[in-house]
């Protein structure tokens, strides 16, 4: 069993099929692309596959079996090592793992063993969310529905007594990097407590509930803070989903929290259907806008990157993102939008810095995240809708408390903000003339 953004024991498909078929290695292989990942990302990472580790000494009396080195050479000698017929994964389906994935299924075929994938990282798998005549949804309301309708099983028992689990040399897990900030505690364990948490009443009132009046107003804990939880698979969304009438029947809370986990999967979705759309425009004709990267585009940069901008709800998600590795959903839009249309700067370097800082860098929920700021991706809002940074902070931070806590030495505004909405509609003149030329 080769675990990858499955890193839990409960509810987990692939983990029950191998454990009906006898004898298991649990495996989890340092690859050097990790090396790229930022720091908080790769900490978590380290912390959640530590937590794996202790759960199966727990309940199997055999530890995780850690490898280093390229899948395609790791997989073939360890199963030849143990004598392994089939390697069982969770599919992937990002770019690079589908890559991988192939590289390592004809690799293992080479000596007649195979690459076994069952379940996902998804409520509903890339590809499962069609429409009547079988094609995707490009448009998120509708591929909502047809999730929801879709559905998704119940959460699955996983024999782990079942199986045997033989002894096998293991390597160090790798160093943990130094996040810069605190991370959350990781693993299975603490993915469940904070959902029940989450769900728990606190005041009368449970977070799913009152999710819908709570989720915009970055002041308070109206989250889950599930989402690296998610990221590395230490809970599934189907294991949340259960415990919540997502069919859209529930309560509006209910409803409007699964409509996150469907944006979730409709964003794995629109990245398996277009791999190119990672670092490239989904809508192509987007390519026209002009966008600056100088010299002084790049300082520009720098001062977002710092929280330096005068604006206070940028400033402070900027700041909250270096403290915590994690920034508030609205405060995520405001800081891109103003990336893309305040200071004129290519989406691509924002979705960067992101996925360098956050723990629950997800390239599918990033990059997409990005171009739906930059009017680039899938149609909910388009480029000429602007977001004014002042009337955003005024609506969600009324009281002005997120700002004060990230922000207790404000600078002054680096830019008038009404002259850059004109700014960036005249360059979503150019590309429509551009478009219009074509
Ligand atoms: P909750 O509000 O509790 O939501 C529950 C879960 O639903 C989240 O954990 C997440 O898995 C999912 N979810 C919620 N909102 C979205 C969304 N808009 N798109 C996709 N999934 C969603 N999310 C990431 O997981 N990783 C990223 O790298 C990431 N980058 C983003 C970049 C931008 C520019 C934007 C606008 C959004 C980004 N998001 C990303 C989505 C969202 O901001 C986070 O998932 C959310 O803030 C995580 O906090 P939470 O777990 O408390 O969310």
């Amino acid at each position: 069993m080769w675990f990858r953004r499955d890193l839990r024991l409960d509810d987990h498909p692939a983990l029950a099929a191998a454990c009906a078929d006898g004898e298991v290695v649990p495996l989890f292989v340092v690859d050097p692309v990790f090396a790229a990942s930022g720091g908080p990302r790769l900490a978590y990472l380290h912390d959640v596959v530590r937590a794996l580790d202790a759960s199966l000494r727990d309940r199997v009396g055999v530890g995780l079996v850690v490898r280093h080195g390229l899948p395609a050479r790791v997989l073939p000698d360890l199963a030849a090592e143990v004598g392994a017929a089939s390697v069982t994964v969770s599919r992937d389906y990002t770019p690079y793992g589908r890559r991988r994935d192939a590289t390592v299924a004809e690799a293992l075929s080479a000596d007649g063993r195979t690459l076994r994938g069952i379940g996902s990282p998804y409520a509903v798998a890339p590809g499962g969310v069609r429409k009547d005549d079988g094609t995707p949804y490009a448009v998120y309301t509708p591929f909502s529905k047809r999730w929801r309708r879709t559905g998704w099983p119940e959460p699955v028992d996983v024999p782990l007594g079942d199986a045997a689990w033989p002894t096998v040399d293991s390597d160090p897990l790798f160093d943990r990097p130094d996040p810069g900030c605190e991370l959350p505690t990781a693993g299975e364990r603490a993915a469940l407590d904070r959902w029940d948490a989450f769900r728990s009443a606190d005041g009368g009132v449970d977070g799913v509930t009152a999710y819908d009046d709570r989720r915009n107003l970055p002041a308070l804990d109206g989250t889950s803070r599930l989402s690296p939880d998610l990221k590395w698979g230490a809970i599934h969304p189907r294991t949340i989903l259960a415990d919540i009438d997502a069919g859209g029947a529930g309560d509006r809370g209910e409803t409007v929290f699964s409509s996150e986990i469907a944006w979730r999967d409709f964003y794995a979705d629109v990245l398996f259907q277009r791999p190119d759309s990672a670092w490239q425009n989904l809508d192509r004709s987007m390519d026209a806008l002009p966008v600056d990267t100088d010299e002084v585009a790049r300082s520009r940069f720098q001062r977002w990157c710092r929280g330096e901008t005068g604006f206070g709800i940028v400033d402070a998600g900027m700041r909250q993102l270096a403290a915590t590795g994690w920034m508030h959903n609205r405060v995520r839009m405001i800081t891109a939008s103003f990336l893309v249309k305040d200071l004129h700067l290519p989406w691509q370097w924002g979705a960067r810095w992101f996925l360098d800082h956050l723990v629950d860098g997800d390239l599918a929920s990033n990059n997409h995240g990005w171009q739906w700021a930059a009017g680039t991706g899938t149609d909910a809002s388009p480029y000429y809708r602007v977001f004014n940074p002042t009337t955003q902070q005024e609506r969600f931070d009324p009281e002005g408390a997120y700002v004060e806590r990230w922000v207790p030495d404000p600078v002054e505004p680096m830019l008038d903000h009404a002259a850059e909405r004109v700014e960036a509609l005249r360059r979503l003149d150019v590309q429509r003339a551009a478009r219009s030329a074509d």
